[in-house]
């Protein structure tokens, strides 16, 4: 048995080991895929993502998969968007939206400062407890 093995993260297949985690014959696939959405898009300029993945066959996360490896720009595509990851806002930079970002953004910091609350409010109680075995102590004197 050799270590040298995987399974393909796309077909599951067990394949020897790439550094894509992906099968050389899902490779193949892949490569095939992103020529027909580029040569598509290049006809079609003003094509939406789902309009794209309707005409050639791939999948629209594949096709965002794409995009977000920077294989396929949307510079020459103005319509092309994909949603945002947790509101479905069409966006065309990063995985989220501005304002999601800005919701994430304050839920962290508000988690921040919860944890930072919690530590106090132990730090009070550890210090209540230490003061109740001193009395304690002192009064076992
Ligand atoms: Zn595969
Ligand atoms: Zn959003």
């Amino acid at each position: 048995m050799s270590l040298n093995v995987m399974n393909c993260t796309r077909c599951g297949k067990l394949c020897v080991r790439t550094v894509s985690e992906i099968c050389p014959a899902c490779m193949k696939e892949l490569e095939v895929q992103y020529e027909s959405c580029l040569h598509y898009l290049r006809e079609n300029r003003g094509i939406t993502l789902q309009e794209l993945s309707d005409a050639t066959g791939v999948s629209v996360k594949q096709i965002i998969r794409f995009i977000r490896e920077g294989r396929i720009s949307m510079v020459n595509a103005p319509n092309l968007t994909y949603p945002c990851e947790v509101c479905g806002t069409p966006i065309r930079e990063q995985a989220i939206c501005p304002s999601c970002r800005q919701r994430l953004m304050n839920d962290f910091n508000q988690a921040q400062q919860d944890e930072k609350r919690k530590d106090e409010a132990k730090q009070q109680q550890e210090g209540v407890s230490y003061q109740i075995k001193d009395r304690l102590r002192e009064r076992n004197k």
